[in-house]
């Protein structure tokens, strides 16, 4: 039995799991502030779901993670002062188990593989991409998560889409981030006087500016994915986040009209905590 966890910018989500099942789950707030206020909440998430014959925390976490080591390498500002925060040592101390950990887009990934909508095409080269507040993704191939989890590999969120374009506070131009993230769509659904989370209904009711909205959006994704390929070829892509539930639930024959094979993530927020729990199982 194992507690896993995703932690994440904003919630810390949590789940008992056993036998690869789900069978109590949490969410609380990511505290803010310091690495003490992320780690008291981290702390409160796992006491509440630890239980007798636990042996392990499996840890899906933002960042990037050297996953032999379980350390994160590199925390995003929101995670307050994680950088070179040690995953096995906290866990070791503070509960006196073994714990593992894997950045949560591929953790993401490996959980659609192996339980979601990539467990019957496991021998092809698959991407996630993950639309939500911001863009991220990660890399399936020969079987396997790939490439190393501490480089910028699969940090589909900036590579470029727009030579020159929109600035990005990763200092460069024109990422793929600044154009397909939930915050940069909401933007542009304001400027053309239409409803930021509301646009997909509108063009599904057959509003014109909606549906050129529409239309937009799968031409900027039909962009990122052609420039993804180049880098990451796949064969399928998943696609996750917040935008992608939106367009799965209010147009999602939007899919069809892209030129690259494409599905909707089938676990959902809950991806990041299976994938969590197969990394421990050493089923990357
Ligand atoms: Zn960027």
């Amino acid at each position: 039995m194992k507690v896993c966890i995703d932690l994440g910018a904003t919630n810390i989500k949590g789940a008992r799991m056993e036998k690869g099942q789900i069978v109590v789950e949490a969410c609380s707030p990511t505290g803010h502030g310091s690495r003490e206020a992320v780690v008291a909440s981290l702390t409160r998430a796992i006491e509440g779901l630890l239980a007798p014959g636990t042996d392990a925390i499996a840890i899906a976490s933002a960042g990037d993670i050297d996953e032999a080591r379980a350390v994160c390498t590199y925390a995003t500002p929101n995670l307050e002062g994680f950088t070179g925060f040690d995953f096995v040592a906290y866990a070791w101390e503070t509960f006196g188990l073994r714990c593992t950990a894997i950045n949560d887009a591929r953790a993401a990934l490996l959980g659609e593989m192996c339980d979601g909508a990539g467990k019957n095409i496991r021998d092809r080269r698959v991407i996630m991409l993950t639309l939500g507040s911001g863009v991220g993704g990660a890399y399936w191939t020969n079987g396997s998560l790939a490439g190393s989890p501490a480089n910028d590999y699969a940090r589909f969120g900036h590579y470029c889409l727009e030579e020159g374009g929109i600035p990005c506070n990763c200092g460069r131009r024109g990422c793929i981030e600044q154009y397909l993230s939930g915050r940069a769509l909401n933007r542009m659904a304001r400027e053309r006087g239409l409803q930021p989370e509301g646009y997909l209904l509108q063009a599904k009711e057959g509003d014109r500016t909606a549906c050129a909205m529409a239309a937009d959006l799968v031409r900027l994704l039909d962009r990122a994915l052609l420039v993804i390929a180049n880098r990451c070829p796949f064969d399928v892509c998943i696609l996750g986040g917040g935008v992608a539930e939106g367009i799965a639930q209010s147009l999602p024959s939007l899919l069809s009209e892209l030129s690259f094979p494409a599905v909707f993530a089938a676990l959902g927020n809950r991806a990041g905590l299976f994938g969590a729990y197969r990394f421990a199982e050493g089923k990357a």
